[in-house]
């Protein structure tokens, strides 16, 4: 049985409990939370890990970083290098979205090495494998995507990203309002254009039953991809998008029935204005399924400083109810991302995501904040780098501030707005 199914028959399962523990809520609390689809634990029955998640409504707000070789750069000791990275500095799950090299050996790492949750987007090994013996990466038949599932299901992968919403229908509405940027989302692409090549519906919604088995069988959480979503702010909320969420919304439904996680991803570029419409349109839509977005990116012009205009977009998507935010590193639009970048992106997005969870009032969160201002009035340093978001960048920066062991800092120095009202009006609760 899968943890839906569990949920469903009211049983709270060993999972749920150690997951409840690390969200701070009470088990069943979080056991109804999956029974209503409002929830999910990525956990693939073959994957070990030390730290799972759960991702939904009235839970903590989680980050992805996507690590992956791309088809120039392949290195799987430099992925796996990123992926330490990502980990260290607070990424609640991973993507491997490689597409170059062996990727069967790179996912095989990145599952060993992963402590957390791996999901991956299947049509890039499907298309790599079509081009290796066919030399045209379009050329697959849906028995192919079944066995790649099969495949990465095997082997442990906890999310899958499978783009079911690009339809012959979606992609009409698509085609008759015209938009800036078309389709950007990769595998969006791939699968935009099988339909176009092969004359014939896309293989991951024609075969979604199928797809339901094998995610069930593993208790994969579908991760329903936007392949539509906008590539501009000009064509945020526009009616390809709105038209690929609803049919993701009746999917999504259609896996819940069988007792299947999913949760459903979102843009993208989106304006800051239109980022609470994108989520309480999901929420409508999709019945309350978790909502994991890509940024969002608030402008377009931002390229290498992505990652501030995405965690910017995150943290108002956050505050307003998504559920997971994907990184976006200052490589975005540029090159692939260093470990450096990676490091950067996973900061963001943290900061996004935690400014979300004060505004949802997680008292997590809360607490944090506020031991924080305790440490910083108290100017105790020790503690400060501790309770900071990147305390290693922290410890840098005070170390390299002159004079090291002075209990202000050089920012106002022997005008130290905290150590003159401690002196002259010590108030305080
Ligand atoms: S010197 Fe200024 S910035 Fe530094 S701790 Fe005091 S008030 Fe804060």
């Amino acid at each position: 049985m899968t943890q839906l199914e569990f949920a469903k028959k009211n049983i709270i399962t060993g999972l749920m409990k150690q997951v409840a523990v690390l969200e701070g809520i009470k088990p069943r609390e979080l056991m109804l939370l999956i029974a209503s689809g409002k929830a999910v634990i990525p956990l693939n029955v073959n994957h070990k890990i030390k730290k799972p998640c759960a991702i939904g409504t009235s839970l903590s707000t989680k980050i992805n970083a996507n690590i992956g070789t791309s088809t120039d750069e392949s290195q799987i000791s430099e992925e796996i290098e990123k992926l330490k990275i990502a980990i260290k500095h607070g990424a609640d799950a991973l993507m491997d979205l490689s597409v170059g090299g062996d990727l069967t050996r790179m996912r095989k790492e990145v599952l060993k090495y992963s402590t957390v949750p791996v999901g991956t987007v299947p049509v890039y090994e499907i298309a790599v494998k079509a081009e290796e013996k066919t030399g045209e990466f379009l050329k697959f038949e849906p028995e192919d995507v079944l066995s790649v599932l099969e495949e990465q299901a095997k082997q442990g992968v906890d999310f899958f990203t499978i783009h079911s919403g690009i339809t012959k229908e979606s992609l009409e509405v698509l085609q008759k309002n015209k938009r800036l940027m078309g389709v950007v989302s990769r595998g969006g692409a791939i699968i935009a254009s099988w339909i176009k090549f092969h004359k014939q519906e896309n293989p991951f919604y024609s075969h979604f039953d199928q797809i339901l088995k094998i995610a069930h069988k593993y208790d994969i959480t579908l991760s329903l991809g936007d392949g539509l979503r906008p590539g501009s702010i000009l064509d945020a909320t526009d009616k390809a998008q709105i038209s690929e969420l609803k049919i993701l919304g009746g999917l999504a439904k259609r896996a819940g029935q069988k007792g299947v996680q999913v949760m459903i991803e979102g843009p993208g570029h989106v304006p800051l204005d239109q980022v609470e419409k994108n989520i309480a349109l999901e929420k409508k839509y999709c019945h309350g399924a978790p909502f994991y977005v890509l940024g969002p990116l608030v402008t377009d012009v931002a390229a290498g400083y992505d990652h501030i205009s995405s965690a910017i977009g995150g943290a108002i998507a956050a505050s307003v109810g998504a559920d997971f935010l994907c990184y976006v590193t200052p490589a975005e639009h540029l090159r692939h991302p260093t470990a450096s970048d990676v490091r950067e992106g996973v900061i963001a997005s943290r900061i996004a995501a935690h400014a979300g969870d004060l505004v949802k009032r997680r008292k997590q969160a809360l607490k944090w904040d506020r031991n924080m201002s305790i440490a910083r009035k108290a100017r105790n340093w020790k503690k400060q780098i501790q309770l900071s978001i990147d305390p290693d960048k922290a410890k840098l920066y005070r170390l390299s501030s002159k004079p090291k062991l002075s209990d202000v800092c050089t920012m106002c120095g022997k005008y130290c707005s905290i150590r003159l009202m401690d002196q002259c009006l010590p108030i305080g609760r």
